[in-house]
């Protein structure tokens, strides 16, 4: 995965990119998602599930208060949003646990993650806001040593 800027102009075209992006996950990723409300972030969720085979009954929704979903697919994708959580919170939630083999794991309000929970390999994703239905979407891969 190499460092990459796109823009999008719609919500599908939002989703379609992180679609083609699941598609090509193994399972044991991280993608810690960071933007303002509003931005796109579950949206951006919504196109990874339909990448990784998530069956269209299962509409992805921001899990601002069960604070973590988990929905079935080609994968299990592991949706975690931290919005209302203080750092010392999501040290209780043992988000460690879902770090695994058979796990997308995907962190809306990422920069509420205390850094020493933070695996080395997670991908970080910005969408920045730019006007009406444009966003900008970043994504940086994990420094070069921690990739397979
Ligand atoms: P967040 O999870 O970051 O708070 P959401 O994905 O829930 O944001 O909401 C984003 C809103 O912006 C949705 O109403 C979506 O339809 C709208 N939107 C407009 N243009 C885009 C775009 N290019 N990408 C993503 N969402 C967009
Ligand atoms: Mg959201």
């Amino acid at each position: 995965m190499k460092n990459d800027v796109f823009i999008t102009n719609s919500p599908e075209q939002t989703r379609a990119l992180a679609q083609k992006m699941a598609r090509g996950l193994k399972g044991g990723e991280v993608f810690l998602i960071f933007g303002d409300l509003g931005a796109g972030k579950t949206t951006f969720v919504q196109g990874l599930a339909e990448g990784l085979d998530v069956p269209g009954d299962f509409y992805v929704v921001s899990p601002s208060f069960s604070l973590i979903n988990e929905y079935p697919g080609r994968l299990k994708l592991i949706h975690v949003d931290l919005y209302r959580l203080e750092p010392s919170q999501v040290e209780d939630l043992g988000l460690e646990d879902y770090f695994e083999k058979e796990n997308v794991v995907v962190v809306e309000w990422a920069e509420r993650i205390p850094f020493r929970l933070i695996p080395p390999g997670a991908v970080q994703i910005t969408i920045h806001y730019l006007k009406d239905q444009s966003r900008r979407i970043e994504i940086i891969p994990p420094p070069k040593q921690h990739n397979p």
